[in-house]
């Protein structure tokens, strides 16, 4: 499997394959299933549950709708700190960024703390073609790089593995990678652990150039904050010379009485936690005290453009906890991978397709993978309503009569013009009235066909309507 998802085939087909996958569901199942009660009970705990939900709702709006302000505030305040502030239009010129700084250490490794930024856009492949190899720390990504996999979940990457798989691919990659794993590793959960520890260790005490996402940007003081449950990422933070942060613009919050909410709302929507254990947060550079240079990376890739939508730009509200992937039917079938995107689930379903926007098949069938069932805008911590989206995508996919829709389109182009006709269209229905007897039971062709094995074709009147009520009550 290859690391990366170019190339990858649209939704439908993609998840039709993931379906017959048994291990793939058996995994999935039993890890969403896990995570979301244990969810529902941390979450209940909190009796304003409700009014800080609104609360994060609000600030992200609040925010996004000033973007501009805080983030000339933001870049203020880490270079007073003694950061660096660099502005990405798109992955090219993100990853462009991140090489040279690297190159300019002269170092040709970096230690890496989970970011779904630098997935986004493809950094560590960015790299590899720099000559610069990038080292996965946190468990889950590991596990991915290691088996050459992709991520398949916002805050578990490798949530499609069994522990069977993870022992397999530890004792035979691990040593192509740096210290190999210990002789008879078993799938105990603290013999991978410790496997994973000791190999990680290596690379951490080795580490001149950091390189990391975060979770918040508070304006107010320039300050970058990561929540993690393993602590790489608190080393990955501190140990090295250099770090350089990747970071998405819409990732700003104005004040640390902001950021407040969030630390409250995203630990019990994504892990369940009253309080994630390692919370890490860095200004510029302090001497003596972790980092001597550090960088800050700002990414736009399509997060102006998603802003400019009124409907979908909601979507920036998410803080990436996972919740909604963790309640969705479709995801829970499908995979993470079936998405084809960095941003699996219901968010990746909205999200994906505003950033890359709808050119390619898969792009476009996104905002059809969900039965819109509403379980995802009900465990949103941000109440960002993901179908409500979904359908606004769907419209703009159909009205450009993309591949899969040219039938579509026509239909409508013919339905606008006979209901802009009222002879047609009487004359129609009395046709469609008259020959009752012999409409099909169901629809012919692909598509409709499959969609009326499930529906029961409305039965058409003996006599239309409008001649009902011309004879009655006129
Ligand atoms: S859309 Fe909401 S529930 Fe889904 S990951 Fe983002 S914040 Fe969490």
């Amino acid at each position: 499997m290859s690391g990366t998802f170019v190339g990858m085939p649209a939704f439908p087909k993609a998840a039709h394959d993931a379906v017959r996958d048994t291990t793939l569901r058996a995994n999935l199942r039993h890890a969403t299933h896990t995570i979301r009660d244990k969810r529902a009970v941390a979450v209940a705990e909190l009796a304003d549950w409700a009014a800080l939900r609104e609360a994060g709702r609000q600030i992200k709006d609040r925010t996004l709708h000033h973007l501009d302000a805080y983030l000339v505030q933001l870049e203020e305040a880490v270079t007073a700190a003694g950061g660096t502030v660099h502005w990405a239009s798109d992955a090219a010129e993100a990853n462009r960024i991140v090489a040279d700084l690297v190159k300019a250490t002269g170092e040709t490794e970096v230690v890496k703390v989970k970011s779904m930024a630098t997935q986004e856009i493809g950094l560590n492949e960015a790299l590899e073609a720099e000559g610069i190899r990038a080292y996965e720390t946190d468990l889950a990504e590991l596990i991915v790089q290691l088996g050459e996999d992709r991520p398949s979940h916002i805050l578990v990457p490798a949530i499609h593995r069994n522990r069977g798989e993870i022992r397999d691919i530890f004792a035979s990659e691990m040593g192509e990678w740096g210290r190999p794993a210990p002789d008879g590793l078993t799938d105990r959960p603290a013999e991978l652990a410790e496997a994973a520890r000791l190999h990680l260790r290596e690379k951490f005490l080795r580490a001149k150039v950091g390189v990391s996402g975060a979770n918040f940007m508070v304006a107010e003081t320039g300050t970058l904050v990561v929540v993690e449950s393993e602590g790489n990422g608190r080393m990955c933070l501190t140990l090295p010379e250099t770090l350089i942060s990747v970071v998405g613009i819409e990732k700003v919050v104005p004040t640390w009485r902001d950021l407040e909410v969030f630390l409250q709302t995203l630990p019990r929507s994504s892990t369940a936690e009253r309080m994630n254990p390692y919370t890490s947060m860095w200004t510029g550079t302090t001497d003596a005290d972790g980092p001597t240079a550090f960088h800050l990376v700002l990414l736009d890739n399509g997060r102006t453009d998603t802003l400019a939508d009124e409907v979908g730009r909601q979507a920036l509200r998410c803080i990436r906890c996972s919740a909604c992937l963790n309640v969705c039917p479709v995801y829970e079938r499908a995979g993470g991978h079936a998405y084809g995107s960095v941003y699996p689930g219901p968010i990746g379903a909205i999200l994906t397709p505003q950033l890359r926007g709808t050119r390619s098949e898969l792009d476009a069938s996104l905002p059809y993978a969900s039965s819109l069932c509403g379980a995802c805008y009900d465990v949103c911590p941000v109440a960002i309503d993901i179908p409500e989206v979904l359908v606004h995508l769907r419209e703009k996919v159909a009205e450009r009569g993309g591949p899969g829709h040219r039938l579509e389109k026509a239909a409508v182009k013919a339905a606008a013009w006979v209901l802009d006709h009222p002879a047609a269209l009487a004359a129609g229905e009395r046709l469609a009235s008259r020959t009752r007897a012999l409409h099909p039971k169901r629809l012919p062709g692909p598509g409709a066909s499959q969609w009326t094995e499930s529906r029961d074709l409305p039965e058409m009147p003996a006599e239309p309507f409008r001649d009902w009520w011309k004879r009655n009550r006129t």
